[in-house]
């Protein structure tokens, strides 16, 4: 049963989180959200709704809010659809446990897309703008705003 949620079910346990099942959805919708993740390590995850799933990196400094500033993102599993409205408490001992917080969301556009490079608009409270992801190596990439 390969599919692009394989790896989302095998980290968890959904009889003990509270966590959306690994269904996928196709909405018609591009909508994105940055949740304020209090794992072991804070981060925060940005997502974005794309071939039924979320497309998502942890970026443990937090999204650049300025042109210009330049933050790690770690590309993780994709995660399901309905995980775009999810916050609660996800239990001692599960995976990622810790408070789950929505930080922002809103929806967005893609610009240009290439295996090395992402480039986007968001329409969110906080983040507003042009936005860039850069593949760098492996799992990670750079997530900067874009001047102008
Ligand atoms: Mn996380």
């Amino acid at each position: 049963m390969a599919g692009p949620l394989e790896e989302y079910s095998e980290k968890r346990h959904f009889e003990n989180t509270p966590e959306p099942g690994p269904e996928r959805k196709e909405t018609g919708m591009q909508r994105f959200v940055v949740q304020e993740h209090h794992a072991r390590h804070l981060h925060w995850d940005l997502r974005l709704e794309m071939e039924g799933v979320l497309k998502s990196w942890a970026v443990p400094k937090g999204p650049p809010e300025q042109p210009g500033v330049r933050r790690l993102a770690i590309q993780v599993e994709d995660h399901p659809v309905d995980y775009i409205d999810f916050e609660g408490e996800i239990e001692e001992g599960q995976y990622g446990a810790g408070q789950v917080k929505i930080w922002d969301s809103g929806t967005y556009e893609i610009e240009e897309r290439d295996p090395k490079k992402l480039t986007f608009v968001l329409h969110g409270e906080r983040l507003d703008g042009g936005y860039v992801l850069v593949h760098t190596r492996e799992n990670q990439w750079i997530f900067l705003k874009r001047k102008g």
